[in-house]
């Protein structure tokens, strides 16, 4: 299935099929109507929506906005220095363990909303990410075990500012700049995807290609990073894990080619669709206090 957010009148949770959405709201009173609701849910809860979507009234998909799957996942992880290519031009020796990095969850947005030149700096860069969404709250769960937590899979861009984020040592506040996040367009849950480490990936800036990959270069696949990640800390419904980033991003360039003002970046990964974003000058309504 491939699970949506999406707004048309209110915002709540849907199931694509083709070109339209299921509202599962409307098809069944007694489903969760957010995302994370429903991963809570457990298998009960993705049986119900199997059941809702014969009957369930159905949206043209041109007619709604898809939001962020996730609006507010409970954590949003990311990996660098995942894949050779990328290491390299990043002049960086291949990681022993896998770098983990949060990005902050207010940094998350729609997978055609815009991304913002922010105001404080003009260093900024896309990364095309494989993501994975965890299904069930777990700890300590073994690679062998690791597809059991793993709900689906979705498109992340991870925006990147790049002064603000290799002037110090951690990278926090350069990845999670607000709405430096998009993910989507959907879940496409894991019984759609026979083997997540078999998927190209592609970015595009304005059409012009800049990163082709397949996740079967990940250093660190998606079952690795659940034990890894899971050996620290306790995994939960709804958490985002980017996978990290293949060689091509702008700043690895030669002169580098970073985002301006109106390019629109779109990643595509096979199985999953793609997500498109443009970026905006920041706008001046997002200071103050709210
Ligand atoms: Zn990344």
């Amino acid at each position: 299935m491939k699970l949506a957010t999406f707004t048309h009148e209110s915002t709540r949770i849907g199931a694509v099929v083709g070109d339209q959405i299921v509202d599962l709201a409307a098809a069944d009173a007694d489903l969760p109507t957010d995302m994370i609701g429903l991963l809570e849910a457990g298998p009960a809860g993705l049986e119900a929506v199997h059941a809702a979507l014969e009957e369930g009234p159905r949206i043209p998909l041109a007619d709604v906005r898809l939001e962020a799957t996730l609006l507010r996942p409970p954590k949003f992880l990311a990996v660098g220095l995942n894949y050779a290519d990328h290491v390299a031009e990043s002049g960086a020796e291949t990681p022993a363990h896998p770098t983990i990095f949060n990005k902050q969850s207010t940094c998350v947005t729609g997978p055609y909303d815009d991304i913002h030149l922010p105001r404080a700096s003009h260093v900024l860069d896309y990364e095309g990410e494989f993501g994975f969404v965890i299904g069930r709250r777990c700890r300590h769960v073994s690679r062998d075990d690791a597809a059991e937590v793993i709900a689906g899979y979705l498109i992340v861009d991870d925006v990147s500012v790049r002064d603000w984020q290799l002037r110090v040592p951690t990278w926090t506040m350069g990845k999670s700049f607000d709405t430096h996040g998009p993910i989507g367009p959907w879940l496409t849950t894991a019984d759609e995807i026979p083997d997540p480490h078999q998927l190209g990936l592609r970015t595009f800036v304005n059409g012009e290609l800049r990163q082709e990959s397949n996740t079967k270069e990940l250093i660190f696949d998606c079952f690795t990073l659940v034990e890894h990640l899971s050996t620290a800390f306790t995994l939960e419904p709804g958490d985002v894990i980017a996978t990290g980033t293949p060689g091509g991003v702008g700043i690895g360039m030669k002169p580098p080619k970073l985002l301006v003002a109106g390019d629109v970046v779109r990643i595509e990964i096979d199985g999953l669709g793609a997500i498109e974003n443009t970026v905006i000058p920041e706008p001046q309504f997002t200071g103050g206090i709210r």
